[in-house]
Formats: structure tokens, sequence, C-alpha cells
């Protein structure tokens, strides 16, 4: 927790362990230091660098001048869950289809991921985490006031984490299991295998699957699977969705999740005590996108090509550097780099963030943040040359650290 800045103020021990969000904190970093005149590329964001398509933002305006300016249902506008519904039944295998009142949407899926955490785990129960993997779940498993249970995937497998590994950190107080695929950091995809064999293993034991689809479309040696689409039952199965990373949505705050009945109608109940219902513009504004296949599929391909061409750029200068390390992506738009061999002193990666940042002018996020002290990671979500030219510094910081 940052120091307590109002006299008298001591964080309660409902949040006294929570640490500020790293990606966060490096974004603040670099806006600060661009603020004060230094050129800093910002490879640290986690956000598209591409506006929310026209055709979305056109209907958010008529949605304001017609109305949409009032509370709504807690659980969101059912148009805006029918079209969920109807986008998640395209892709479900399972008998029952997907109906408008399994649907809770949230201000962003960050929110839908924090209601499922604390409606289906508390004080005893162990969750098991792959990791690396995206800081807030850590959190969010505390503040339910349960134990995260990170499971270190192997690089020279993308870190992605086998069914074997998670029934090996497994005790009999494991509820269950997060996922998130394609993965920040990594960048690394579940295939459908892998995936059906986690899903065969939960099922077993009797766990919750809570999967954070939120990079799902974007993915660049094929499709990336969906849980939905391999579950034979959903009966506790979390999918976690939301436009923040497709449409190029993040400041719309729009998620949701796809959860049995009896969790769904829990996960509302809890949010009518938090946040009520999100914005009811930016409702709206992801019916629009769900709604018009048409033109969002081509934004969402213009963008995903772009991102691709800006991964095989950057890998290939990561590739033909000896010796580097990294893990090569096939989707959402990471990159993660060894900047530190394993049981290095400190955290290296803190300290070669830091200098790169102050240094050279290089904003990327320590893999502490994802509990691998020994890597960063690079987002190349900003224009293609700031990223080359990120990857230019870091590998000469890289490279100057060796000699
Ligand atoms: N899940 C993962 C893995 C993310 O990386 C992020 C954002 O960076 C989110 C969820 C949050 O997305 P949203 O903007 O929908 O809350």
């Amino acid at each position: 927790m940052p120091e307590p800045s109002a006299r008298g103020f001591q964080a309660s021990a409902n949040i006294a362990f929570l640490k500020e969000s790293a990606t966060i904190a490096v974004s603040a970093r670099a806006k600060a230091l661009k603020a004060a005149g230094r050129p800093v590329i910002d490879l640290g964001a986690g956000e598209p660098d591409f506006d929310t398509p026209e055709f979305i933002r056109r209907a958010a305006n008529d949605a304001v001048e017609q109305g949409a300016t009032h509370y709504t249902t807690t659980e969101g506008i059912l148009p805006l869950r029918e079209a969920i519904a109807a986008d998640a039944n395209a892709r479900c295998r399972d008998g029952a289809p997907v109906d408008a009142k399994e649907i809770v949407v949230s201000n962003g899926s960050k929110q839908s991921l924090f209601n499922a955490c604390f409606a289906l785990f508390g004080p005893g129960d162990e969750v098991l985490i792959p990791t690396p993997s995206w800081t807030s779940y850590y959190e969010m498993v505390a503040l339910a006031r349960a134990t995260a249970v990170p499971v270190h995937g192997d690089p020279a497998c993308g870190f992605l984490v086998t069914a074997r590994e998670l029934a090996a950190a497994a005790t009999p107080r494991t509820r269950g299991v997060m996922l998130n695929s394609p993965c920040n950091p990594t960048g690394s995809s579940y295939d459908a295998a892998a995936l059906r064999e986690i899903l065969a293993l939960a099922e077993a034991r009797g766990w919750w699957v809570i999967t954070d689809e939120i990079y799902r479309r974007i993915s660049y040696d094929g499709r990336a699977a969906s849980l939905l689409e391999l579950a034979s039952a959903r009966d506790r199965l979390v999918v976690v969705d939301g436009v923040a990373k497709a449409y190029a949505m993040t400041g719309w705050r729009i998620g949701w999740a796809i959860a049995p009945r009896a969790l769904s109608a829990a996960m509302a109940a809890f949010q009518s005590h938090t946040t009520s219902n999100a914005a009811a513009v930016s409702q709206h504004a992801a019916l629009a996108a769900l709604r018009d296949p048409a033109q969002a599929e081509a934004s969402i391909a213009a963008m995903v090509a772009e991102f691709r061409a800006r991964r095989d750029a950057a890998v290939a200068l990561l590739a033909a550097a000896s010796g580097v390390q990294f893990i090569h992506p096939s989707g959402a738009f990471y990159l993660f780099i060894r900047v530190a061999p394993d049981g290095a002193s400190g955290d290296a990666g803190a300290a070669f963030a830091n200098a790169l940042l102050e240094q050279h002018d290089v904003a990327v996020v320590p893999g502490s943040a994802f509990l691998t002290p020994s890597w960063v990671r690079l987002s190349y979500a900003a224009p293609r040359e700031q990223v080359l030219e990120g990857v230019r510094r870091l590998l000469a910081v890289l490279a100057q650290r060796r000699a």
C-alpha cells in the first residue's frame, strides 16, 4: 500500500495487504515523465492504441440523446445481455444454451472477475493461478480472503501450465482455478486439448473454473479456443469477457460474466450493493458493437492485423539478438522477455525496468507484478516505430548488462 497521506488514516485489514497495481504505477510514472517533457516511449500500458470504432461512438451519442442517462437494472439492459447470449451461443457446445439470466454486465471484466471471486471463494479456500498471470487475480482472491496459489509454468512451454501441474499443486482446500488465454503477460494461448484436460480435472475435483477470455479475439495463429466451446457442462464454469480490448473500448468500462443462474443472481445482488449497474451509455455502446458484427469484425480484423505486424517485427528483432529468451506470443499484445537469470538477487526485473525508463525513456512492466521477477512485459499496443525503438533500446541495455 502507498504511504498514508491523510492524517490519522490507517488502512483497514481488508486492504492493508494490497499492492498497488504495477502496470498502473508504471503508466503513471511514464505519464509524469512525459508531462515533464521527456520523450518517453510507453510500452507499459495494456490498452489498444486505437480509437473506438466510429459506428460505436455514434450509437453511444444517439443513446444519450434518446435518454440513456438513467440507472439500468443491476445486471445490465436486457438487449445487451441478449446480444451477449447470442454471441456466446454461436460458440457454446453445452446442450443448454446460454440465457440472458446467466449474464451480469459490470464495469469492465475486472469487476466481473472480482464479483466472481468474491461470490465463490472465502476464508480457507485455495485458488490455483497459472503463473505468470495478470497481477489483479492474486489480489482479487486475497480480497475474498481466500489463498491464491501460484502454479508456475515452464518458460520453455510459454509458461503454460498443464492439468498435471495443477493437480500437483492442489490440496483438499482447492476450490477453483483462474485461466486466462491468450494470457497477459506472456501472450501464450492454451490449445483446445490442454483446456479439455484442465476442464476434466476441474470436473473430477469439483473445482470452479473462471476463464478470463478478454484477449480471445486478439489471436494471431488461428482462433483462440474458448471454454464455452469445449465445456460439456457449465455448472461450475464462469466465462468472463468484455469489449475493452477487442473493440478498443477500455474507457467505456463494460465487461460481463456468464455463470450458472444461482451464481449470476448472487453476483448481481453483490454488485447492487457496490456499484449498481455499469454506465447506461456504455452499455448501449457495447450493444452497438455486438449487434453489428459486420462493422465490428472489420475493425477487429484491421486492429489485429496491425498487432500481428508489430509482433512479427518485434519478434524478429528479439530473435536476431543472440541469447535473449522471450515468449513467442500467439495472442494479446505483450512480449515477455527475460532480463536476468532465475534466482538473481532482489527484484531484477524492476531494477531493469527502472533503468530502462529513467535512463532510456522506455516504459515496460517489471515481471514481479506477475510473480516472475527475472522478466519484464513489453506491450506492443503502441505505434509500430515506437515499439521497435523500444525493443532496440531494451536489447541495448540487456547487451550492456551482459558485457
Ligand atoms: N483481464 C486481463 C487478463 C487483463 O489484462 C485486463 C486488463 O488489462 C482485464 C482483465 C481488465 O479488462 P477490463 O478493461 O474489461 O476491466
